[in-house]
């Protein structure tokens, strides 16, 4: 389905971001991954996508708290992959603390990952999109681009700022074959959410199974968590033919969170 296109998956050297990287090489995309990690772990995700799906696959370590690290990818991108035609802002972190003791640098550096760096990332390649007449533009947002929790107020406040950046850029771009979406997750099984049980079953006494249903699926009706490999089937859509009027959309998959 892919064939011939290129993507650069921003924060895929773990989680949502490599799961959605891997679903993109599987359908024949070229791919870029990005984010920290050990080189040896990155060297052995490149080898595996080459190796599964027999597509090129680049890594770029540029930091999307940096504006010029950000443009230089995306030239890199475009200069070693041909074109980026898929671009899927990912990237995200997380702090939790009360406003008022909340430190400055976590909401600038939480304002810049999770927000900036998509306006930086979109800025740059939409030129090479608009070009060949054809882009998908996918932001992982999250629940918390459609509801608040409390204690999030910086992540509450980039996820809400994507989600509207997401639409202008979907309406700049709507009669350029281009679309623009963000996918939100609630609670998705990430290494990120499983290293949280072992702290939360000592902090409140309680057994893995009840730190799981009452806590961190607190507000996720079905009491499941989202996997990876569902939203990058959901960002595999938003590539396809069959969703070229999807433009604008913010689609939850949340396990009914949002809807109560
Ligand atoms: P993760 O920690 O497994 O992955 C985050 C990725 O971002 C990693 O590759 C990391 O190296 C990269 N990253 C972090 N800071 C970076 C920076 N400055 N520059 C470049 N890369 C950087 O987390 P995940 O759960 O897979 O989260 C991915 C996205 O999904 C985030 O935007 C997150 O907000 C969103 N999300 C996650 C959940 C969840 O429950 N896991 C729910 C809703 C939304």
């Amino acid at each position: 389905m892919l064939k011939g296109k290129s993507a650069v998956v921003t924060g895929s050297t773990s989680g949502i971001g490599l799961a959605i990287a891997r679903a993109l090489a599987k359908e024949g995309a070229n791919v870029m991954i990005n984010g920290f990690g050990e080189k040896d772990a990155i060297d052995k995700e490149l080898a595996g996508i080459k190796q599964d799906f027999g597509v090129t696959a680049v890594y770029s370590a540029a930091d999307m708290s940096k504006p010029d690290e950000i443009a230089a990818m995306i030239a890199t991108a475009q200069a070693d992959l041909g074109s980026v035609d898929i671009l899927v802002n990912n990237a995200g972190i997380q702090y939790v603390s009360p406003i008022e003791d909340f430190p400055v640098e976590k909401w600038d550096a939480i304002i810049a990952i999770n927000l900036s760096s998509a306006f930086h990332t979109i800025r740059a390649a939409v030129p090479g999109m608009k070009a060949k007449g054809w882009g998908r533009i996918i932001q992982t947002a999250s629940a918390h681009s459609l509801v608040a929790s409390p204690f999030k107020s910086a992540y509450v406040a980039a996820k809400h700022g994507i989600a509207g950046l997401t639409k202008t850029v979907a309406l700049e771009l709507a009669q350029h074959k281009i679309t623009s979406n963000c996918i939100s997750p609630g609670y998705v099984w990430t290494p990120l959410v499983e290293k949280q049980i072992p702290d939360t079953m000592a902090a409140r006494h309680l057994t893995k199974e009840q730190v799981i249903h009452d806590v961190l699926l607190a507000a996720q009706p079905t009491k499941q968590f989202v996997t990876v490999e569902q939203v990058a089937a959901l960002a595999l859509f938003l590539c396809s033919d069959a969703a070229s009027e999807i433009t604008g959309a913010n689609i939850p998959i949340d396990g009914g969170w949002t809807a109560e």
